[in-house]
């Protein structure tokens, strides 16, 4: 099986070459081509999140803590009257420390490697997963970063089928065919992916526009400070009085 630096790096070019693709192809702007490549290059390490080592697991920890303590610093932001800044600072902190540590002991408790994590129903549930809770309301935009999730996920699963080839390709080792599974020997595990996935996928229906083909509105270019706002400018130069 890959490694987790084959992994990322794997995921992490596949995730370039996506958002690229986006830009020449549909004219979407680089900005969100960048957010659908990170995405991409994190979902290469979701199957493996339950790995002997956890080092997929720290890593992917780690990194979601930040974006969650992100997303409740900016939730705090819009709560009318607004909460004092110590408050805030605690919420933030309190959401990271529960994400990096409370979470990773919940997933290493939970996981056993190579089980269902590890399994194609999974990545069509954080595909689907990605689709609904991605913060737009667009949705070309939201289909664009859920196949970039299922794109990083699927680099992992194929990676993993790989290297469990001999290089010679004759000899094949005991771990082939166990990358890209529909299920697992546990039918508990089986049947709970499944029914998320029913679940998910009701949900995704619910909110699929009428005309899917059609893809919408395009995708307006997102509002970027760049050149910075005015007042952050220094003034002009003033011309020189003329004699
Ligand atoms: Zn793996």
């Amino acid at each position: 099986m890959g490694n987790y630096r084959q992994h990322i790096t794997f995921a992490a070019g596949l995730g370039v070459a996506y958002g690229w693709a986006t830009f020449i192809f549909a004219g979407i702007h680089w900005l969100y081509g960048s957010v659908a490549a990170l995405l991409t290059t994190l979902s290469g390490l979701l199957p493996d999140l339950d790995s002997d080592t956890g080092v997929e697991l720290r890593g992917f920890t780690g990194i979601l803590g930040v974006l969650v303590a992100v997303a409740v610093w900016q939730e705090m932001e819009g709560v009318e009257p607004p909460p004092a800044f110590e408050f805030q600072l605690w919420a933030v902190v309190g959401a990271y420390v529960l994400v990096r540590h409370g979470l990773r002991r919940a997933l290493s408790r939970m996981a056993r490697h190579r089980g269902i994590s590890h399994s194609i129903p999974t990545c069509l549930v954080w595909g689907a997963a990605t689709y609904l809770y991605y913060p737009s309301d667009r949705h070309l935009l939201r289909l664009m970063m859920a196949a970039g999730v299922m794109l990083g996920f699927s680099s992992h699963l194929l990676l993993d089928e790989i290297c469990s080839v001999n290089l010679r390709g004759v000899r094949v080792n005991k771990a082939f065919g166990s990358a890209m599974k529909l299920w697992t020997s546990s039918p508990w595990s089986t049947m709970a992916i499944y029914g998320l996935l029913v679940y998910l996928s009701w949900r995704v229906l619910q909110q699929w526009p009428e005309d899917p083909f059609t893809l919408g509105s395009p995708i307006p270019s997102p509002d970027v400070p760049f050149p910075p706002p005015r007042d952050l400018l220094l003034p002009p130069l003033e011309a020189p009085a003329p004699r």
